[in-house]
């Protein structure tokens, strides 16, 4: 709608919903899968969302599409609150933002050739004249994700995971989007094979300006696609920082534990791994004060008691703990050993 400010600004997202648990007890707990999340998105640039399973970081990347809806908090894309359009504004609106889905097998119909796979949201949104230039639009997009015209009469089944991630990234592309969810894109790929599929979204980014929502639990897997880092950990974000910062000067002790995960070829930097203590609590059971301090291993007292609010700590760098530090934690340390 305007190219002036941010693409995507999500604004104190929240999405509960209510446990399924036994018939005796339902409507007892609530899932706080996301609550209270806000990023910014700029054109053409992106934000990488990091986090463990179950953090709530897919439920995110389906809320800013809409595909669910948010129990509060808004979303603006583009100049307008997608939380408030109508069905039909909603459908004319996903011309500009699309989704590369985490598993290259299952978001395939296997029953469609790929070409018509490929062709189907130039369909639904008119986006093309005639079968003819339908045709060609599909050869252009099989191309550019590295794939050939004679792919296209082929079915999903007769391709390698990587291929077909490019037929889903060709799929996402077809209407020229402004932005492009990623939800863990790369993560049933092998290692060779996700930098290729990285390298691959880095110059569409170039080429066409997409910005990106980049969902992934790994660190590592971000380090070359994104500006931005968020850190999630139990549906909030607790660290937000533009990207050579945050793996520079991690202030948060979940990301320091996330950051000392990554590979490395240092053996110093081997050794002082952070191995954090027990799972990740459930959304339904969210612990007092600061969430992660039940595996804080530098929580104090006050942590158990009082929620720590987002400090900045440098320009663009915010970060939810009450003693945020750009220091790595001693690597003798134990988790958990000042616990509260
Ligand atoms: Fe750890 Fe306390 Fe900071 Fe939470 S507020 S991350 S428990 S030090």
């Amino acid at each position: 709608m305007t190219d002036a400010g941010p693409l995507l600004v999500a604004e104190d997202l929240r999405k509960h919903f209510p446990a399924k648990t036994g018939a005796l007890f339902a409507g007892h707990d609530t899932v706080r899968a996301v609550d209270g999340v806000s990023f910014t998105i700029e054109r053409g640039r992106t934000l990488a969302l990091v986090g463990e399973s179950g953090c709530g970081k897919s439920t995110v990347s389906r809320l800013v599409l809409r595909l669910i809806e948010p129990t509060d908090g808004r979303v603006m894309f583009d100049g307008r609150d997608l939380t408030k359009l109508s069905a039909e504004a909603l459908r004319k609106a996903r011309q500009d933002f699309q989704m590369v889905f985490q598993d290259p097998y299952a978001s395939l119909s296997p029953r469609e050739r790929v070409s018509d796979i490929i062709a189907e949201p130039l369909r639904v949104h008119n986006a093309v004249d005639g079968r003819r230039a339908q045709r060609d639009r599909v050869v252009e997009l099989l191309e550019r994700v590295g794939l050939s015209a004679w792919h296209g009469d082929r079915f999903p089944h007769q391709f390698s995971g990587g291929q077909r991630q490019r037929i889903g990234i060709a799929r996402a592309i077809a209407l020229n989007p402004k932005l492009v969810v990623a939800d863990e894109p790369v993560s049933a790929l092998d290692v060779s094979v996700q930098s290729q599929v990285i390298n691959l979204l880095s110059d569409l980014q170039v080429e066409y300006g997409i910005a990106y929502l980049f969902v992934a639990h790994d660190l590592a897997v971000v380090k070359h696609i994104a500006d931005t880092v968020a850190v999630m950990y139990l549906g909030r974000i607790v660290e937000i920082a533009e990207k050579r910062a945050l793996f520079a000067r991690p202030h948060h002790p979940y990301t320091q534990a996330l950051l000392s995960a990554v590979p490395n070829p240092d053996p110093d930097a081997r050794r002082s791994q952070i191995v954090l203590a027990g799972d990740v609590p459930s959304p339904t059971r969210v612990p007092s004060g600061c969430r992660f301090h039940t595996r804080c291993p530098i929580a104090q007292e006050i942590c158990r008691r009082v929620d720590p609010a987002p400090q900045t700590v440098a320009d663009d760098h915010a970060v939810a703990c009450h003693f945020a530090k750009p220091h790595p934690i001693p690597a003798d340390r134990p988790a958990g050993a000042d616990r509260a």
